[in-house]
């Protein structure tokens, strides 16, 4: 790969309050505005997903874009876990702290079956919250829970604590 982690890594534009006062946020658009950098991110979270995984869960809405290119190269399916009112048919649904606020995250109650493993997916590990919240409907769903998969982790807020199955993140802050 031409890109390695650093060189993604500095790639991503540390935003300070942004969207609230006190939040620096980490923006990745300007790693998927970059094939190479892409594609090579994609290479490695692929190479990090256990070969016994059925289907990545994949957190709104970054996280769609990264579960779907994985899914794509690794022949997987992607479950969508969605804010609320967007999925159509019957779901399953979490309340959660955010690190800027509350928030309400739903899965089809048919996305996951219980012989299902599963590998949870997003960019950004802050709080942990968003991320708990997914262990819980995949949880209800029935489904195996292998671990998670995060671009970046800022290690001051303790998200890793909030979760109850392994954390890998690239890139820690
Ligand atoms: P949390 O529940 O606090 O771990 O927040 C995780 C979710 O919010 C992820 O879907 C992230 O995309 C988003 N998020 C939280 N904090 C940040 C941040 N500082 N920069 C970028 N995204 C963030």
């Amino acid at each position: 790969m031409n890109y390695s982690i650093e060189k993604i890594s500095s790639l991503i534009a540390h935003v300070p309050n942004f969207p609230k006062e006190g939040i620096n946020f980490k923006d990745i658009t300007p790693i998927l505005q970059n094939g190479e950098a892409f594609r090579a991110l994609t290479h490695y979270f692929a190479e990090s997903i256990p070969e016994s995984v059925t289907k990545l869960a994949a957190i709104e809405s970054r996280g769609f874009i990264f579960a779907a290119s994985i899914a794509h190269h690794l022949g997987l399916g992607i479950v969508l876990v969605r804010k609320p009112g967007k999925l159509p048919r019957e779901t399953y649904e979490h309340s959660y702290g955010l690190e800027y606020g509350q928030d309400t995250l739903q899965i089809h109650r048919d996305a996951l079956k219980s012989d299902d493993r599963v590998v949870i997916i997003d960019d950004v590990l802050a709080t942990g919250g968003t991320a708990a919240a997914v262990e819980k409907l995949c949880e209800v769903s029935g489904a195996t829970i292998l671990g998670h998969r995060f671009l970046m982790e800022i290690e001051s807020l303790n998200g890793r604590k909030k979760l109850n199955y392994p954390v890998s993140s690239f890139i820690r802050c």
